[in-house]
């Protein structure tokens, strides 16, 4: 491989009939769809901190992109464009092709095309612009929720935290529970068509990357309002409830990041709508709690309050 071009022409050019320009001018060109607003957002995966050095390529790729779907889905928006800027410490053609074929593979499951980006000698660190439609007024926000709302969640908590814990040798798992909580980990899947389904649903919505407790914070937070959970409504895998002590399982499911479900709240009203999404998705969806006056998060274990220590991952925190 000779250059920088060589490599983006190789690795990084694919076709992008949904863009009017795409890789290789100085700028690309898109259209915004009539009645659409455009939701951009963008997400850096950085080697040490988001995964290790040693991570399959392949899932490398494919998260580095589904954690910006992810926020796509949150927003209840469609993916469509996005941009890559790439800092790789060395030319490895092995890793390259594993990485890209990981990243397209999310790219092409989800609808996005990658229209630019930058490439750059450094050490490991993937940053994505990823640029979607939503119907104009209609984005699921962090500000809405309403006192009254019952709080849901998708999928099962903690199952990426505990994959984590596992590679890190804090815990051990048993192979059939490790491997998916590895995949948990490594491969999330965003909740993209669940997303787009609680549009006039869903009166706030966020997905859950830092921690259930963390990130429900930041809806109340927006929206002025308090939340009472029940621990044990909290959707988990059986390993998390049947062999962990209450701590640990506090600690998995309330501030356990990396799961890429989405929490949302609704109307009580929408419950009956609500499950039948959950039926036509086959992903299970499961009210934990509701909305209040207030502020805070309370958090019920057999009719106690528990206090919450750990609320979420803070790089800074
Ligand atoms: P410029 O010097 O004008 O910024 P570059 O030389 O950085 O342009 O990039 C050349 C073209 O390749 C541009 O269209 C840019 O968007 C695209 N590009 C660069 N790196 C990537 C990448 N990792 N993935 C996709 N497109 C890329
Ligand atoms: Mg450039």
């Amino acid at each position: 491989m000779r250059s920088e071009f060589d490599l983006i022409a190789k690795y990084f050019t694919k076709p992008t009939p949904n863009a009017d320009l795409g890789v290789g001018d100085d700028a690309a060109l898109i259209r915004v769809s009539a009645g659409n607003q455009l939701a951009i957002s963008t997400d850096m995966s950085v080697v040490g901190t988001h995964f290790y050095a040693d991570c399959p390529p392949a899932d490398i790729g494919w998260k580095s992109l589904a954690v910006n779907v992810s926020d796509m889905a949150a927003m209840g928006a469609q993916p469509k464009w996005m941009t890559l800027a790439i800092a790789l410490p060395e030319q490895n053609p092995e890793w390259l092709s594993a990485f890209a074929e990981g990243f397209f593979a999310c790219a092409q499951e989800f609808g996005v095309e990658l229209i630019g980006g930058d490439t750059t000698r450094g050490s490991l660190n993937i940053a994505v612009q990823i640029m979607g439609e939503v119907p104009t007024g209609k984005a699921l926000l962090r500000s809405g929720a309403l006192i009254g709302d019952d709080v849901w969640v998708s999928g099962f908590l903690g199952s990426a935290a505990l994959g984590l814990a596992q590679l890190q040798h804090k815990i051990e798992l048993p192979a059939d529970v490790a491997s998916i909580c590895l995949s948990a980990l490594h491969h999330p899947q965003p909740r993209l068509a669940l997303g787009q389904a609680l549009l006039g649903v869903a009166n706030s919505c966020i997905d859950v990357s830092d921690g259930l407790a963390g990130d429900l914070g930041h809806i109340l937070r927006a929206s002025g309002v308090s939340a009472e959970l029940d621990l044990l409504a909290l959707p988990c895998i059986p390993f998390v409830s049947t062999a962990l002590d209450l701590p640990m399982m506090q600690q998995f499911v309330l501030a356990g990041g990396d799961d890429y479900e989405l929490c949302f709240t609704a109307p009580a009203e929408q419950s009956a709508h609500i499950q039948s999404i959950s039926d036509s998705l086959g992903l299970p969806l499961t009210r934990i709690g509701h909305i209040a006056s207030g502020t805070g998060l309370n958090v019920m274990y057999q009719n106690k309050t528990l206090s919450l220590k750990a609320e979420g991952y803070d790089h800074f925190g």
